[in-house]
C-alpha cells in the first residue's frame, strides 16, 4: 500500500497554485471582472485553491488568442503537429504520478484508477491521435479521363470544448488531442468543479504548443460556458456533460448555424444471461466484477452499468454472489492505493445520490446491500462519499430510468432474450451496454439489437482510443475517439477540375 501525500502538506508531490487565471495567449490573465470563486477538494471538502470565473469578456479575449494563432498552426504541417502530440504524451508519462494525485484529489477518485486508467489513457490519446493524423489521406475520384474531383481535410479553425467533471483530465484529452490533431485552436472551459488538475496537467506541457492554441476559461456554465457555444466566432462546439445541458447547447450553437458534437447521459443495461453462471470459471468471475463496475469511479461515469438485467435461471445464485462481490469493494482515502472507491466529486453531487437512495425506497424499490453515506473520522471528515448500493426493483421505476451518477445499481431480472432486448431498450438513453454469455450467437444479436453506442461483450469500462464512442437516442450526437474523430474537427473541401481543353 502506497498512500500519496495530500498536496500542500510534507512529502506532497502536487502542489497547485493558490490561485488559478484564465489561460489566454500562453500565459495567465486574471478575469475581467476580478471575481474568484473557491475550488474544494471532495476528499475532505476544503478548498485548496480559488479560480477565476469566467464571464463574456474572458471569452472573448480567449476567442481573440484563438484566432491570432489558428491559421499559422492549422498551416504546420502533419508531421510537425503529431510531434507535439507525441512530446506532449511523453511529458505526461514522466509525471504520471503527479497527475493522477492531482486527479485524484480534486475529483475524489481512487489513485489506483489514476495511476492505472485515467491518465494512461489520457497518454494513449494524444499518442494515437498523432499517428491517426500521419495515417489520413485525402481522396480523389477520377470522373473521366479529364475531370478530377479531390477532396482535401482542412481545419475548422477555432473550436470551443467544454466539458464535466467526471473525468477532467481524460475528458479534455478526448476534446483537445484531435482537435489540435486536426489543425484547430482551441478555447476549452473545464467544468467549475475541477478546473485546477486541467491547469496543473497546462503547467506541464504548456510550453510545447504555440501561445493561443490552447486557451483555457474558466467559470460556470451560463456565465462562461454559453457564451462560448453562443459566439458566432467558433466553427464547432464539442460538448459532455448532461442530456438538458445539451439540449441547451444545440439551441446556442443553432443561432449561428454551428456544428455541435454531444456526449450526454446515460443508464446503461448490463445483462447478464443463464449460461454465464453455468459454470464456475473464468467468465462466471469476470461477469461478476463486471456487476461491480457501476461502483467504478464512484458511479460518476457516463456509460455506468446502472441498470444489471439477469436472467431468471440464476437471478437469486448470480445475485447473492455479485452482493458479496459488491460488498469486497474497499472505501478509503483516494490518495491510498489500496482504495477502490473514493469520494463523489461534489457535494451537490453526494446529495443528488443520497436523494435518490429515498426515492428508490419511496418507490418501493429494495435496498440489497449500502444504502448510505460513510461518514469517514479525522482527515476524512467533510469529505463525500457514499457506500455502493443495489436497489432491486422493476424498470419503470424512477432510479431504473433517471441518471443518478452514483455508485447505484437498480437490479431486476428478465425471461427470454426478448425480453431482456425490450427491458434494455426501454430507456430515453443509448450510451452503453453489457452483455455477458457464453454463446455467440446470443451476443452478436444482442450487441445489434441493444440500441447504444457501445456494446461491451464479457467485458465492461474498456476505453480504448481507437474504438469509436458515442450515445444513440438522447445520450448524444457524433462520436469521439477512433480516427473517424478526427473528420468531426475538419471541413471537407472538395476542388472538382476539368484538365479537357474542349469547351464546356
Ligand atoms: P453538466 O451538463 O452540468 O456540465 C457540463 C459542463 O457544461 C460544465 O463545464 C458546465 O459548466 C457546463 N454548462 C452547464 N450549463 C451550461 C450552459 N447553460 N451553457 C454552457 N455550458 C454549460 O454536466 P456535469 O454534471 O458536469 O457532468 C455529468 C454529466 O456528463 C452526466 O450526465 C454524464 O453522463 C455526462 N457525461 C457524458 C459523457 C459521454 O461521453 N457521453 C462522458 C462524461 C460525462
Amino acid at each position: 500500500m502506497t498512500r500519496y501525500a495530500s498536496p500542500g502538506s510534507d512529502g506532497a508531490i502536487v502542489s497547485y497554485r493558490p490561485r488559478y487565471d484564465h489561460w489566454i495567449g500562453g500565459r495567465y490573465v486574471p478575469p475581467a471582472r476580478g471575481e474568484y470563486f473557491e475550488n474544494p477538494s471532495p476528499v475532505d471538502g476544503r478548498p485548496f485553491t480559488e479560480i477565476a470565473r469566467g464571464t463574456a469578456d474572458d471569452v472573448e479575449a480567449a476567442l481573440d488568442a484563438a484566432h491570432a494563432a489558428a491559421p499559422a498552426w492549422g498551416r504546420t504541417s502533419a508531421g510537425d503537429r503529431a510531434g507535439i502530440l507525441l512530446k506532449i504524451a511523453d511529458r505526461m508519462e514522466a509525471h504520471l504520478e503527479e497527475l493522477a494525485v492531482a486527479e485524484s484529489w480534486e475529483n475524489g477518485k481512487p489513485v489506483r484508477e489514476t495511476l492505472a486508467a485515467d491518465i494512461p489513457l489520457a497518454i494513449d490519446h494524444f499518442r494515437y491521435f498523432a499517428g491517426a493524423l500521419r495515417a489520413q489521406e485525402g481522396s480523389l475520384s477520377e470522373l473521366d479521363d479529364d475531370t478530377i474531383a479531390y477532396h482535401f481535410h482542412e481545419p475548422l479553425g477555432v473550436v470551443g470544448q467544454i466539458i464535466p467533471w467526471n473525468f477532467p483530465i481524460l475528458m479534455a484529452t478526448w476534446k483537445l488531442a484531435p482537435a489540435l490533431a486536426a489543425g484547430n485552436a482551441v478555447v476549452l472551459k473545464p467544468a467549475e468543479q475541477t478546473p485546477a488538475s486541467i491547469h496543473f496537467w497546462l503547467s506541464l506541457v504548456a510550453d510545447l504548443l504555440p501561445d493561443g492554441v490552447v486557451n483555457i476559461v474558466n467559470g460556470f456554465g451560463v456565465e462562461a460556458g454559453k457564451p462560448l457555444a453562443s459566439s458566432p466566432r467558433v466553427a464547432k462546439i464539442a460538448f459532455t456533460g448532461e442530456t438538458t445541458t445539451g439540449r441547451l447547447i444545440m439551441q446556442y450553437a443553432s443561432e449561428n448555424i454551428k456544428p455541435v458534437t454531444l456526449e450526454l447521459g446515460g443508464k446503461s443495461p448490463n445483462i447478464f444471461f443463464d449460461d454465464v453462471w453455468a459454470a464456475d470459471d473464468d467468465l462466471r468471475d469476470k461477469a461478476l466484477e463486471g456487476f461491480t463496475m457501476f461502483a467504478l469511479n464512484q458511479g460518476e461515469v457516463c456509460t455506468c452499468p446502472s441498470r444489471a438485467l439477469i436472467q431468471r435461471g440464476h437471478y437469486s445464485e448470480f445475485l447473492e454472489a455479485a452482493i458479496a462481490r459488491t460488498e469486497k469493494i474497499v472505501p478509503g482515502h483516494p490518495l491510498d492505493t489500496d482504495t477502490m472507491i473514493g469520494a463523489q466529486a461534489s457535494n451537490d453531487q453526494l446529495q443528488k445520490i443520497l436523494s435518490y437512495l429515498d426515492i428508490g425506497q419511496q418507490e418501493g424499490a429494495k435496498i440489497l446491500t449500502g444504502g448510505q453515506r460513510i461518514e469517514h473520522d479525522g482527515e476524512l471528515a467533510g469529505g463525500y462519499y457514499v457506500q455502493p448500493t443495489i436497489f432491486e426493483g422493476d424498470n419503470r421505476m424512477r432510479v431504473f430510468q433517471e441518471e443518478i451518477f452514483g455508485p447505484v445499481v437498480a437490479v431486476t431480472s428478465f425471461s427470454d432474450f426478448d425480453d431482456a432486448i425490450k427491458t434494455a431498450n426501454d430507456t430515453l438513453y443509448g450510451l452503453g451496454a453489457g452483455v455477458w454469455t457464453r454463446d455467440i450467437n446470443t451476443a452478436y444479436r444482442a450487441g445489434r439489437a441493444i440500441q447504444a453506442g457501445r456494446v461491451w461483450t464479457n467485458c465492461y469500462h474498456a476505453y480504448p482510443a481507437h474504438a469509436a464512442f458515442g450515445g444513440y437516442k438522447q445520450s448524444g450526437i457524433g462520436r469521439e475517439n477512433h480516427r473517424m474523430m478526427l473528420e468531426h474537427y475538419q471541413q471537407t473541401k472538395n476542388l472538382l477540375v476539368s484538365y479537357s481543353p474542349k469547351k464546356l
